[in-house]
This record gives structure tokens, sequence and C-alpha cells, in this order.
């Protein structure tokens, strides 16, 4: 199969090549860029051409213990006194700072990730910005309650709603400054103090940003950002006895094990991890819109997405028509460097990502799925999959059963019309359950199945649709917590009851 590939790159923007010109990137810390403790710093990779773009210095344990030293500081004696107003003007300016550096920002996170950057500068950014504005909001509303109690009114009882305080934050790849968002909207919102670890291979667009947090003028030490590595930097953030809680967004397996070092010293733990989410399109459906649907929910961002639509089920009666038509969808999709704005397809993020994708094609082939389109890694620098189709997929195989976190669709025919219990029963088939797409003109359908199935958010005639609004976070062994919405202040303020006799 021939590939058309979108080879020409755009213009760095001249900030870009600014931040990139001397390095290595150093960590932020109390407000300044300083160098690891250690000294030791590593490479970040294009994963368009698999060059080096640029070093970064290397945090451990001791700029771990130096970033909670003067985060807790900072909280103490300054965070903890300004006005709820102040932060929510202090997150309004980052999200307007964030929107003047759209495009820089852009660039960053599709040279380091691979990203299209198209991609990049209308979904990633502008999700960003939205989702600090959300929490800017939010800052000014979050309160006790006065609660009337069986001792009369003698007795006054209130709750506050207070920050935790040095909360630990690791996040992955995948969408470096969504990811971020997510995880410092609400925390600051309510309060909270920072030390947060970037994944390894894409450190660059936080640096970016830490300047933008200077310059919106939060409190030195309020947010640090170090770039590390999980098993040295993210591991001291998860033991530190002084980071009360930890947010976590990565794999389940490294979740489980953050669960159970966080049980030495009792910390609060949010979890979002991975999935296998199922999308189910009924023979009613309108095609017009569940096989673009259906291409969005597995192809985007090459398939790296904790809530891809990686288990295809289609009707019977529509199950050839469909896949043939997702196949020419797949054949028309522009494979290329992320820089290149034609590009629909970029390279996966890392050498370690493309032979773990390409170890599920092999296995794949040799389980006996028929593969309609893709299915061979593309022979060039970088690292790039095609977009892959694998139809009658058996539930055993290990492409239907594991997160591939790659543009790799496993798809099976199913027969229930009106009694759901088959295809509800093989949605459900899975450990994870973070995600569901349900495609049916049949409302009261629609709403049986979005019930039926365990997942944290189900998408009806459409996918992978968020909203800073809009709760978000696993069932099952996807994780617990939910971040985005009012709910996601639940995970960064504790309640405390005050009682006071007035006798
Ligand atoms: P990962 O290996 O679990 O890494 C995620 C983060 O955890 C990285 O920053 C990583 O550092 C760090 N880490 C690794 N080992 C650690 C340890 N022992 N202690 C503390 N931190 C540690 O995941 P990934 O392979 O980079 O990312 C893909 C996974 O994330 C997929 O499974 C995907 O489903 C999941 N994901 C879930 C969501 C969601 O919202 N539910 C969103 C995006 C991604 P390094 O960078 O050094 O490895
Ligand atoms: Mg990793």
């Amino acid at each position: 199969m021939s590939i058309p590939f979108a080879e020409k790159t755009i213009d760095l923007d001249s900030r870009v090549a600014r931040f990139l010109e001397k390095g290595p990137k150093e960590l932020f810390i109390g407000g300044e860029f300083v160098p690891s403790v250690s000294g030791k710093t590593f490479e970040t990779v294009n994963p368009s051409t698999g060059e080096v773009i640029t070093s970064v210095f290397e945090a451990d344990k001791e700029d771990v213990d130096k970033a909670v030293d003067v985060a807790e500081k900072v909280f103490y004696n300054e965070w903890s006194k300004v006005p709820s107003n102040e932060r929510g003007k202090l997150l309004w300016r980052l999200a307007d700072l964030i929107e003047e550096h759209l495009e820089p920002l852009a660039q960053l996170e599709s040279l380091d990730n691979g990203k299209p950057i198209t991609h990049a500068r209308t979904i990633d950014l502008p999700l960003v910005i939205d989702h600090f504005r959300y929490y800017a909001g939010w800052a000014t509303k979050v309160h006790g309650e006065v609660i009337e109690n069986s001792s009369g009114p003698e007795m006054l009882t209130y709750t506050r709603r207070e920050p935790i305080g040095v909360v630990g934050q690791i996040i992955p790849w995948n969408f470096p400054m969504l990811m971020l968002s997510w995880k410092m909207g609400a925390a600051l919102a309510t309060g909270n103090v920072l030390v947060f670890k970037t994944a390894e291979q894409t450190p660059l667009t936080a640096l970016y940003l830490a300047d933008l947090i200077n310059e919106a003028g939060f409190p030195p030490g309020v947010v640090n950002i170090l770039s590390g590595f999980g098993e040295t930097a993210g591991e001291a953030i998860v033991k530190h006895p002084r980071i009360r809680k930890i947010a976590f967004t990565g794999s389940t397996a490294v979740g489980k094990h953050i669960q159970r070092q966080a049980a030495d010293n009792l910390k609060r733990l949010s979890l979002e991890l991975g999935g296998k989410s199922p999308n189910i399109i009924f023979s009613d459906a309108d095609l017009t819109k569940a096989i673009p649907g259906s291409m969005v929910a597995i192809f985007f961002n090459m398939g790296q997405a904790c809530t891809a639509g990686s288990r295809l089920f289609i009707h019977k009666k529509i199950y050839d028509n469909v896949l043939a038509d997702m196949s020419a969808a797949a054949k028309d999709m522009q494979v290329g460097m992320g820089l290149n704005e034609t590009t629909d397809i970029g390279p996966l993020v890392s050498d370690e990502q493309f032979k773990r994708v390409n170890r599920f094609l092999e296995e794949g082939h040799a389980a006996g799925a028929e593969t309609l389109i893709g299915g061979q890694p593309i022979d060039r620098s970088g690292y790039y999959i095609p977009p892959t189709i694998f139809a009658d997929v058996d539930r055993e195989m290990s492409i239907s059963r594991e997160e591939i976190f790659g543009p790799v669709l496993a798809a099976t025919p199913f027969e229930d019309e009106d009694d759901l219990t088959d295809i509800i029963r093989r949605a459900n088939d899975t450990e994870y359950g973070l995600a569901a797409g349900v495609w049916t003109t049949d409302l009261s359908k629609a709403h049986r199945v979005a019930h039926k199935i365990e997942a944290g958010t189900i998408w009806v005639n459409d996918y992978n649709a968020l909203d800073a609004a809009v709760p978000f976070g696993g069932y099952k062994q996807s994780g617990y917590g939910r971040e985005m919405g009012a709910q996601a202040l639940d995970l960064y303020t504790q309640v405390k009851s005050v009682w006071v006799n007035l006798t």
C-alpha cells in the first residue's frame, strides 16, 4: 500500500526558536528556572523525525524535596492569604496569556509530541484556555455551609472547604498541555500549591508555560514544574510525606503501583487510567455521522487517547458497508510530520510506543484477525504507523483486550436488535470503564444502552466531545475521582466542620 506522506513543515514561530535557543531547559522551582541538583539532563526527541530537539534537566528526589519546601512555605505564608477573587483573576490572566501564545505553544506541542499542528491549534490549546477560564470562575464559588443542628440555636455549626496544601500531580505525554490544565485548573482555583511532573517524552510546553505563570503574577512557588522520570522524580513525589494528595493520569499498571506506594502515608489519590472503550453502531444509526465519528473515536491523536473507541461493534446488517467506508476513509488520511498542516495522522510519540504498537500488529496478524487497511509500520525515520483496521476480531485476541494506545481498531459484528443483553455484555466485557460510544436514531435504545454500560463517559451519536464543565473519569480499573466540572473541586478540598457554642 502506498501511503500519502505529508513532509513539508511550517516555519517555526520566532518565540519557539527563542525558547529552544539555549538548552538544557531548566526546572521551574520557586518561580525560578534552575538546574537539577544532580546536574543530570536528558534529551527530548521530535517523533516526526527521531531527532533530538533539545535536552532538559532531570529532576530527582532532591529536586522534589526542594519544590515541596518552597511550595509549603508559600502556601502558609502567602497563597493561603490570597483572596479567592484574586486566585480567579490569576487563572483568567493565565488563560489570556496562553491565548496570546497559542501559536508557539501549539507548535511546541506538535514538535515534542508529534500530534498534527492543526489539532494542537484548534483542539488542544482552545480546550486548555477554556479549562483555565472555567476554573477561574469557580475560585469565588467554593464555599461551606451553615448547618442546623439538634443542639438548638445556641450552637452554630458551619463547614469550610479548605485546600489540601501541597499536591503532587503527574501526567502522561498524549495531551501534555490539556492534561496539565485538567490538573492545575481546579487545584489552583481551590488554593493548593503544586509539585507537577511532566512525562519524560514531552517536557517542553509546560516549561514554556512556566514563564507565563510568572507573567500572570502567581506567587513564586505556587506552581513548580519538574521534568523527569517516573521511577525517580515520580516515585519521590508519590512517597513524599508532606505531599498530601496525588493526582495521576497514566497507565493502569502505574496507577496500581502508585496506590500501593501511597498507602504508607495515606495520601489522597485521584487516578485517571487506561481504557479499551466500546463503540457500538446499531443498524438504525445515521451512518453519515456514525462513520466519521467512529474514525475520530479511534484515530484522533493517532489512537493515543485514553478514551479511544478501540473496540468497534457494528450491527451485522451494516457491518460490511461500514467497514468498507471506514477503510476508504482511512486510506484518505494523510500520514505525515506533526508540523505539516495537511497531516491527519502524525507519528506515535516515541520509539518505545512504536515498538509496543507494532507488537500488537504482529499479534493481531498471528491470531488471524483480518487486516482491512494498514497493519504495517511505515519505513522511514520517525515513528509512523498508518491507520489500521482489523475485522472479525475475537474477544480473546490481545488486540481486543489490551489497551494499544495506537491507531489500531478491532471490529466485530453483533446481532441484537431489541434485546440488548448480548451487546451490553460484550461492551462491558473488559476490566476498563472509561468511555463508550453509541450510534442509533432510536432514543429509547440510546438511553437504555447508555445506562447499562459501565463507563464514566458515554457519547451518543458523538465521540470524544469534552468540556471543562462536564465531569470526566473512570469506572472499574480506569480509575476513580472526577476531573472537570464541579466534581473536580472535591479532589482538591477537604471539609472542616466548626462548632461554636454561643452560650
Ligand atoms: P505511564 O507510563 O503510566 O506514565 C504516566 C506518568 O506517570 C508519566 O509522567 C510517568 O513518568 C509517570 N510514572 C511512571 N512510573 C511512575 C512511578 N513509579 N511513580 C510515579 N510516576 C510514575 O503512562 P504512559 O505510557 O506515559 O501514558 C499512557 C497511558 O496513560 C495510557 O495507558 C492511557 O490510557 C493513560 N491515560 C489516561 C488518561 C485518562 O484521563 N484516564 C489520559 C491520558 C492517558 P515517565 O514519563 O518517566 O514514564
Ligand atoms: Mg512512560
